[in-house]
């Protein structure tokens, strides 16, 4: 059995899939195509490339050898049919939605967005006359009472930045369905080795590849996966004509050498994860902690259902309220004070007044970000480390719950 196939095991996949070094004089990893455009052989060719009815690479706002490789692979790991790389995560939401959306359509969403996100649909495309409408999606029934002619996509994130809330991607898949509604879902949290959104059901998948996927914190990137036809309208309409925002070469060949080990960095991830998640819910100071893993989690449950493990990323309020969190933050010696997550550094923000500061207080109360909500991002240092910068942070007397 060859190794390009999708019966192999993850790993396997994301280190092979749809790479022969037979094909590039047996260079092991695959060539950089470093080239803005591409030459014709024939004039004929080149008109033929642009009519559609020659395959080939025209120009790399379009397409790339090695944007390609990247495509092909993170598709065949979400288990898609296309894939497409974009500039960044905004850049692939952004190049989905533009895609399908006309002034007066709809886009129904859930409560909680990363902060981009929603600025992007409340002071960007409601200026164009499309309208955002914000649901409870943690109970499926609240989207099948919203839906309406006007409905055009239904977007979320599982789990949600900041608040790792949980939305059953089945469940909404199928209210979604047959009613021409694109179901789209940033699965940057979870990542395709914990969540398969397409397999259950959901139409389009969207990462921010800056985090686990690249996974190293040293480059911006996004992917979007989904069926051919859907991908071949994004590149050629949302992408190439309306944000421009294509992957550069070099961080492609980053993102590949990153998912090369994103089972691997995963596995350490989670379970650094579950262990700070049980310190944090056992310590004095801290009021509450949101992890799926934790069988306080509400949505636990759905997280066994959804997910194969409960991923990296961890929420908390401590009894002290934001004041005494921003104190804790302040004390803390190995872990890095900065947004962005799923890098191999661990790493602590503060939605309120960074990440999701795109709300307005108002705002972010109707949607679930307490100003007290501290977003850690567990790394791949020991996790002995990040228990003691942690629990000495918690005890200083300085941050201490009063
Ligand atoms: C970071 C993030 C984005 C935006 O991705 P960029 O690569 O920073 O543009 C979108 N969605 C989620 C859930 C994110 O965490």
């Amino acid at each position: 059995m060859s190794a390009h196939t999708t019966k192999t095991g993850f790993a396997t996949r994301a280190i092979h899939h749809g790479y022969n070094p037979q094909d590039e004089q047996g260079a092991l990893t695959p060539p950089l195509h470093l080239t803005s455009t591409f030459s014709f052989e024939t004039a004929q060719a080149g008109g033929e490339m642009f009519a559609g009815e020659r395959p080939g690479h025209i120009y790399s706002r379009i397409s790339n050898p090695t944007l390609d490789l990247l495509e092909q692979r993170v598709a065949n790991l979400e288990g898609g049919e296309a894939g497409l790389a974009t500039a960044s995560g905004m850049g692939a939401i952004t190049s989905v939605l533009w895609t399908f959306l006309s002034p007066g359509d709809e886009v129904i969403v859930d409560k909680t967005l990363y902060g981009c996100t929603f600025a992007y649909m409340h002071h960007g495309l409601r200026r164009f006359g499309i309208t955002i409408t914000h649901v409870d999606m943690t109970n499926p029934q609240n989207l099948a009472a919203a839906i309406n002619d006007k409905t055009k996509i239904v977007f979320f994130e599982t789990p949600a930045n900041p608040n790792m809330r949980l939305v059953d991607i089945a469940a909404i898949a199928q209210i979604a369905h047959g009613k021409q509604i694109r179901v789209v879902v940033d699965n940057t949290y979870a990542t395709p080795l914990l969540t398969r959104p397409l397999e259950l059901g959901a139409d389009l998948v969207v990462h921010s590849a800056t985090k686990y996927l690249g996974g190293h914190g040293d480059l911006v990137a996004g992917l979007v996966v989904g069926g051919e036809q859907d991908l071949s309208d994004i590149r050629l309409i949302g992408m190439k004509d309306m944000t421009g925002a294509v992957m550069a070469p070099f961080n492609a060949m980053l993102v590949l050498r990153g998912i090369k080990t994103l089972e691997l960095r995963m596995a350490r991830h989670c379970d650094s994860a579950l262990r700070v998640a049980h310190m944090l819910e056992d310590h004095p100071a801290v009021r509450k902690v949101y992890y799926p893993g934790l069988e306080s989690f509400e949505q636990h449950a759905l997280a066994k259902r959804q997910m194969a493990d409960f991923g990296g990323m961890i929420a908390f309020e401590l009894t002290g309220g934001m004041a005494k969190g921003i104190a804790m933050m302040n004390s803390l010696e190995m872990i890095q004070r900065a947004v962005s997550l799923g890098d191999a550094e661990s790493l602590i923000q503060h939605p309120a007044s960074m990440t999701h500061s795109t709300y307005t207080p108002q705002e972010r109360a109707d949607h679930g970000i307490s100003d007290g909500l501290v977003r850690l991002s567990i790394g791949l240092e020991n996790p002995d480390d990040i228990l003691d910068d942690l629990t000495g942070a918690l005890t200083t007397p300085n941050s201490v719950a009063a």
